[in-house]
């Protein structure tokens, strides 16, 4: 029995727990405006999403796959799928290029992450991670994640797809979410999802050949799946993701050292100065890319050993790390 049909897949619940996923031979573009059928097209994305799961996998990222049933279909982890996905982008095209009238092919310094609302209707709106929140179709740790998550997959990804002589230009990712509020990468992760570019020609190798009628769109996806299957050895990646914890005294607890700096600080003259708190702080390096389990695994090492709960209170900054970028972002307070 078919649970859900979307524009080309078919998803059917065995279970509590997993899911079967059928790739159909669909393929379609703006939103749906422009369809056609096109023979291997879902054995080809679906052999391209198992080996980018199984490499993602490898490398600790959490994600639905679980394993092949055959060519075309996979059993996955059961997840509800959230309404917001996260895209990346190393270099400007696309949507990015009309929405802010920006030249193509710019290669940008940092990554840019774009969130969006899964809306056909509204034709999946940009949305800030601040209003996402705020609406409730994530939580504010779920935005952290799927960030921190995102750069660290297109970390993994560019190496990947260098080792096979194609650049990454920009890829999207869909989460899903476990009964026990666990983060997962879902969905699928191939040429109808990623832009893939021939490094020394910048010959298109994805979906815009389909979006732009350039022809031979089967021929260069089984490509992608060809090169990347001739891959014997996966390239060493350092995940480290950094947490700086600040522990506060609760307001609630008398800080008389803070109270000492305030009245030094009014005598110096800073008379705007209303209060002062003192408090201290800790980085903590992980050898290990964001996943819900780090942050839990954050949050009780903040809660049950660098604070003490009678009388502090603490607030996390997570950065994820990798040999080139950097990026903070403030985690949660308690
Ligand atoms: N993308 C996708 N599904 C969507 C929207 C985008 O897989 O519903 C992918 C797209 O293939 C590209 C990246 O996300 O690799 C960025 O797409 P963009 O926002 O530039 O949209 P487009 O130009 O495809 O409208």
């Amino acid at each position: 029995m078919v649970t859900y049909s979307g524009k080309a897949k078919d998803v059917i619940v065995l279970n509590n727990e997993e899911v079967q996923i059928n790739f159909r031979d669909s393929i379609s573009a703006f939103d749906g405006d422009k369809k056609e059928e096109l023979a291997e097209k879902g054995m080809t994305n679906c052999l391209t999403s198992v080996k980018l799961f199984e490499i993602l996998n490898e490398y600790g990222f959490n994600t639905h796959f679980i394993s092949k049933i055959n060519d075309t279909q996979l059993l996955c982890k059961k997840v509800t799928i959230l309404p917001v996905e996260v895209v990346c982008r190393n270099i400007s095209v696309g949507s990015f290029c009309r929405r802010y009238s920006f030249e193509e092919g710019i290669k940008f310094e940092q990554p840019i992450i774009e969130f969006f609302v899964k809306d056909d209707e509204y034709h999946d709106p940009l949305i800030t991670e601040t209003v996402a929140v705020q609406m409730k179709l994530i939580t504010e740790n779920e935005a952290i994640l799927m960030e921190a998550i995102t750069r660290a997959v297109n970390e993994v990804l560019i190496k990947i797809f260098d080792l096979i002589s194609l650049q990454l230009v920009d890829f999207k990712l869909e989460f899903g979410r476990t009964t026990e509020g666990q983060l997962f990468l879902a969905d699928e992760i191939s040429a109808d999802t990623m832009r893939l570019w021939e490094r020394k020609t910048g010959e298109k190798k994805d979906k815009d050949r389909y979006r732009q009628n350039l022809g031979d769109v089967i021929v260069h996806y089984k490509d992608i799946l060809e090169r990347l299957n001739s891959i014997l050895k996966l390239p060493d990646y350092k995940p480290l993701s950094t947490v700086q914890v600040i522990i506060k005294l609760r307001k609630s607890v008398l800080d008389p050292a803070g109270e000492v700096t305030f009245r030094s600080l009014s005598r110096k003259g800073f008379k705007r100065i209303e209060s002062v708190r003192l408090g201290k702080s800790a980085e903590i390096a992980f050898n290990a890319v964001p996943s819900s389990e780090l942050q839990s695994e954050i949050e009780e090492i903040s809660e049950k050993i660098l604070s003490n709960p009678l009388i502090e209170d603490f607030e996390l900054k997570i950065q994820h790390h990798s040999e080139k970028s950097e990026k903070s972002t403030l985690m949660k307070n308690r």
